[in-house]
């Protein structure tokens, strides 16, 4: 019932179809998107990746075989048209296509477990246990059109600026920062865990000489979120710089971010739109906030916050009234920043350390590191972690470890911001949380 491709291959996407075409034939493949069976005429919209066209078959004027097809057409079935391109004021794009030759090359069952027209809502559940057919909704798939090009515009900065990609372990065999909970795993007759951070790899890559290195892979935190920005599985952009500091590599984030917006504003047009959104470009240079005055503006809005105090959602929401777009906070307190951060050396209560949040939200978190040995050693004790447990880390930093800096930017966080979508799980195309395991 079903044809295969054979010697059929689509000549056009439906967006490349305009009236410069009229008159030529063209092949077409995509989706199903609607039928509307008015007797004397059928009309059928098409979908692809690049949008929706319009098939017209007046019923006494198209080949039998080609109408016995369409008749056997359901909704969302995969389907291959030869046809003609005719102009027309009333069709969609302003060209509609005139069947002539048709294959179904995969038929979908009926009732489809959700719609992909959007005519009906569906909740986010409902909507990631189909995800296959969310995908296929232009909306959706914008997101990941978006994110494709952000991690090419990122890849591109990063290799224009000297940086080599790394591909670190994920596979750890012990807690790399502590901290963060991890998910144990079998590994042969041992215990070992899924990597939460390339941190400790990065930073050995600094010893290796490797002078600027960048990493984007998936970190896995085992806490039991539920939250709209935490997921157990995330992808991070991480990037590590010997001889450079705090200062110096938050000028590259800066430069990055800056980067991303406008090339996504410039190329993604049709994927923002069908998000409705508005990209604004930023500020070059983003606001600096230094954590002291954040307690104060924070506290000013009644939200209780003290001096050696992480934020809290409220605080970070109070922040995110208070300041636009992107902004960094610096010269966090030492004891709430993982071990490697650098303190400051005249007040070592305050160090080196960053974030970088879009209005309430956290995207980035960096910071000069701690390259001297026993300063390393005493802060690792002093978190109350075992030493012994990062040997081979140590080790890196005792035959000539150069003064470094980095950050790690979460790519699905940052997308949220360049979408303007509120749940990370609409980031991800299969997204794992407390609940979520499938599909
Ligand atoms: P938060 O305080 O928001 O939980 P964090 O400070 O624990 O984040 P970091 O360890 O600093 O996170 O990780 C660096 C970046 O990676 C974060 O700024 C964020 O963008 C991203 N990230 C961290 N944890 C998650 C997560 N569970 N889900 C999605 N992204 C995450
Ligand atoms: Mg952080």
């Amino acid at each position: 019932m079903t044809s295969l491709l054979n010697d059929w291959r689509r000549t056009h996407y439906t967006k490349d179809i305009n009236d410069s075409l009229n008159e030529e034939e063209i092949l077409i493949m995509g989706w199903v998107h609607e039928i509307r069976d008015l007797g004397g005429i059928i009309f059928v919209l098409i979908r692809d990746i690049t949008g929706i066209i319009q098939l017209t078959a007046p019923t006494k004027h198209i080949p039998s075989e080609a109408l016995e097809e369409i008749k056997k057409f359901r909704k969302e079935s995969v389907v291959a048209v030869k046809g003609k391109v005719q102009e027309s004021g009333k069709a969609p794009n302003g060209v509609e296509i005139i069947p002539d030759e048709i294959k179904i090359l995969n038929l979908a069952n009926q009732p489809l477990p959700m719609d992909p027209t959007e005519k009906v809502k569906a909740e986010i559940d409902t909507r990631l246990d189909s995800r296959f057919l969310d995908l296929r909704k232009a909306n959706v798939s914008g997101i990941f059109k978006i994110k494709s090009r952000m991690l090419h515009t990122i890849r591109l900065f990063f290799e224009e600026n000297g940086f080599i990609e790394t591909n670190t372990p994920k596979l750890v065999a012990s807690a790399t920062e502590g901290g963060t909970e991890l998910f144990p795993i079998t590994y042969f007759e041992r215990e070992a865990f899924l990597s939460q951070s390339p941190q400790l790899y990065k930073q050995m890559m600094m010893s290796a000489g490797f002078d600027k290195v960048y990493e984007i892979a998936q970190i896995f935190r085992a806490e039991e979120h539920d939250t709209l920005r935490h997921l157990n599985e995330a992808i991070s952009i991480d990037m590590e710089a010997s001889f450079m500091d705090d200062k110096d590599v938050m000028k590259i984030l800066n430069d990055l971010i800056y980067q991303v917006i406008v090339d996504v504003k410039d190329n993604c047009q049709d994927a923002l739109a069908t998000l409705e959104v508005d990209l604004k470009v930023p500020d070059k240079q983003f606001e600096i906030l230094k954590y002291d005055d954040m307690i104060d503006m924070v506290n000013s809005k009644d939200v209780p916050i003290e001096w050696g105090e992480d934020l809290s959602r409220a605080a970070e929401k109070a922040l995110g009234e208070m300041m636009e777009g992107y902004y960094f906070l610096t010269e966090w307190p030492t004891e709430i920043k993982p071990f490697y951060v650098m303190p400051n050396e005249k007040q070592p209560e305050k160090s080196h350390a960053f974030d970088l949040m879009y209005k309430d939200l956290e995207i980035s978190s960096g910071a000069m590191r701690v390259h001297q040995y026993d300063l390393l050693k005493e802060k690792i004790a002093e978190k109350g972690l075992n030493p012994n447990a990062f040997g081979s880390y140590l080790k890196s930093f005792e035959y000539g470890m150069p003064p470094h800096a980095g950050w790690g930017l979460g790519a699905d966080r940052f997308n949220m911001c360049l979408t303007g979508l509120n749940n990370i799980r609409e980031t991800v195309l299969f997204p794992r949380d407390r609940r979520r395991l499938t599909p």
